[in-house]
């Protein structure tokens, strides 16, 4: 890990780290914490199991090593590290960088910020999984640029709800929004929405 890459192997895991991985092509980026035990607690966007634009056949079946259903209305989840990967390559979120390191790093892969230690990170990304008496509605409903799994991630970090990704995403939007025309009605949100497709899973 260093300044091309933050991508380890999962034998340098540590509990209390904070990983992502890329999905569609780079556009987006999943972040949840380690836990250890192979387990890792994160956020998603919440789907609701009726929804009849899910059918039947497109419904992914329950995980064989953690039980994970995909098709249940999700929030934070804590599931195997396969389930977080899907098949992409694991990358650690790096904390306390240099403001030279972080200048030269792609956003949402590092943070000038110190974080807690990795038990305490551990503690909280818990408390928040068990809707503990603080955090009765867990990390509440997900929202793409308010309250996504950066952001829970960073808070389980850092205690503040930080997303890079999204602030990069708003940054695109806006510059987008200056060369449109008047009669664009297309929204900033709708934007943003669109840069992270078929967002959290
Ligand atoms: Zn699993």
């Amino acid at each position: 890990m260093g300044i091309i890459s933050n991508r380890i192997s999962r034998e340098e895991l540590r509990p209390g780290d904070h990983i992502y991985a890329y999905r569609h092509w780079h556009t987006y980026s999943h972040h949840g914490i380690y836990v250890g035990d192979g387990l890792v607690i994160h956020f998603n966007a919440t789907k609701d199991p009726n929804d009849p634009k899910i059918s039947s056949s497109s419904r992914e079946s329950p995980c064989g090593k953690c039980g994970h259903d995909p098709n249940t209305k999700r929030g934070v989840l804590r599931t195997c590290i396969d389930c977080f990967l899907k098949d992409h390559h694991l990358l650690r979120f790096e904390y306390g960088v240099s403001p030279l390191h972080f200048k030269f790093k792609q956003k949402g892969t590092c943070s000038t910020e110190c974080c807690y230690s990795n038990e305490e990170t551990v503690d909280l990304a818990t408390k928040i999984f068990n809707k503990d008496e603080v955090h009765g509605k867990g990390f509440g409903d997900y929202d793409v640029l308010d309250n996504n799994c950066e952001n829970f991630a960073s808070y389980c970090k850092t205690g503040k709800r930080v997303s890079e990704q999204a602030l990069k995403a708003m940054g695109i939007a806006a510059i987008s929004f200056k060369t449109d025309t008047p009669s664009s009605s297309t929204s900033k949100t709708a934007m943003v929405l669109s840069l992270f497709s078929s967002k959290s899973s």
